[in-house]
């Protein structure tokens, strides 16, 4: 097969160390329902993140449908169009109403000043995205939430190790969730994680995941099948071995770009201030979409394939009636995320950044 270079390839752990845990699973003969893996893994993850709560799931959708079935209840929801396209459905798919507010450009997190304005009393949730593991403004979000008494959720689904002020990311919000997609820093394959300090809360979003059941196996409400699987918690634990290696070789190629591109013809993303960063995402902005579609002609010819992420501005898709959000629309139009990954050689990268630096005016 010829080589291609794509905007992320999945870290796969020693073969042999997965199989240490699938002999595990073959011994306890238990596939699901929050086997010992599964058990292990959230222990491992409480604490290398450093979070009171966590639930794994099945993957990183559902756990957003499970935090707005509990708190936002079928009304409006404010979020922002710079995100994965999950993000919006899932409020959509929970029969809430989403409303857009426009982005910061400099952080591509929702713009914090505006979302007061967008509140309305129907209003029962915001959902924002801490997009590229780079943090909203969680102090005024979390200001504005208390003022009107809405709740607020996190899709943190990049943000696997991101710290805010000396805390995790994740701890933030009402809700936070993740996504341990295999094309995320972290995953199992399929997977990801609902965080929730309040842990009567956490309760109902646990019932939640597993049919509505309670611990006396009772049924507490209306609950999907949001269950992670030993196999995956196996890959989890598998790859939970290498994080710390796996951040640090993505932040070598981080710190190469930030040398080597030629930022007096495009614009990186601004990462908040006090904010210990994941190098789950290396995002560049065009001047214009014309020379994104040129460079991104020259690189395919290269077979290297970066990803539009995000586009279109999620305020455009077609199930959605929204105003124009003139800010997400024009960053969507000319943003590009560059190849990064554990494996990918200093040759390889040299030629992104002299193609890039060389089409990008
Ligand atoms: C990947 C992603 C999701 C969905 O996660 P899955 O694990 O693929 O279901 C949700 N939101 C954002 C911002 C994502 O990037």
């Amino acid at each position: 097969m010829e080589k291609r270079i794509n905007v992320t390839k999945v870290f796969l752990p020693p073969l042999a160390e997965y199989n240490e845990y699938l002999e595990i699973i073959w011994r306890n003969q238990w596939l699901t329902n929050r086997g010992e893996l599964v058990l292990k893994l959230e222990e491992k993850l409480k604490k290398y993140l450093n979070v009171n709560n966590i639930l794994v799931t099945n993957n990183g959708t559902i756990p957003i449908q499970i935090a707005l079935k509990n708190v936002a209840k079928g009304g409006e929801v404010i979020t922002t169009p710079f995100s994965f396209v999950a993000t919006t459905s899932a409020i959509v798919w929970e029969s809430c109403t989403p409303v857009f507010v426009d982005i910061d450009p400099d952080h591509l997190t929702i713009d914090e000043n505006r979302i007061e304005e967008a509140i309305t009393e129907k209003t029962t949730a915001i959902l924002a995205t801490h997009v590229f593991g780079n943090p909203c403004n969680v102090k005024i979000i979390e200001k504005v939430a208390k003022k009107y008494q809405i709740k607020v959720i996190y899709d943190a689904a990049h943000c696997f190790g991101v710290e805010y002020d000396n805390k995790s990311v994740f701890e933030y919000g009402d809700i936070s969730t993740c996504s341990f997609h295999s094309t995320k820093l972290f995953h199992t394959g399929e997977g990801g994680a609902i965080f929730c300090k309040d842990s009567e809360l956490m309760k109902e979003l646990n019932y939640s995941h597993n049919f509505g059941y309670t611990e006396t196996n009772d049924i507490s409400g209306v609950g999907i099948n949001a269950k992670i699987s030993e196999l995956q918690a196996a890959m989890g634990l598998s790859v939970l071995h290498y994080i710390d290696y796996i951040i640090a070789e993505r932040k070598k190629i981080v710190d190469f770009y930030n040398k080597s591109l030629d930022f007096n013809k495009i614009k990186s993303v601004k990462i908040r201030e006090n904010t210990k960063w994941n190098y789950s995402y290396y995002p560049v902005i065009f001047n214009s979409e014309k020379i994104l579609l040129k460079v991104q002609q020259k690189l395919a010819e290269q077979n290297i394939v970066p990803r539009r992420y995000f586009y279109p501005s999620l305020n455009t898709i077609n199930y959605i009636k929204c105003n124009k959000m003139p800010v997400s629309e024009a960053i969507s139009e000319k943003i590009l995320c560059l190849p990064l990954y554990v494996g990918l050689e200093m040759k390889d990268l040299e030629k992104i950044v002299n193609l890039i630096n060389r089409y990008s005016e």
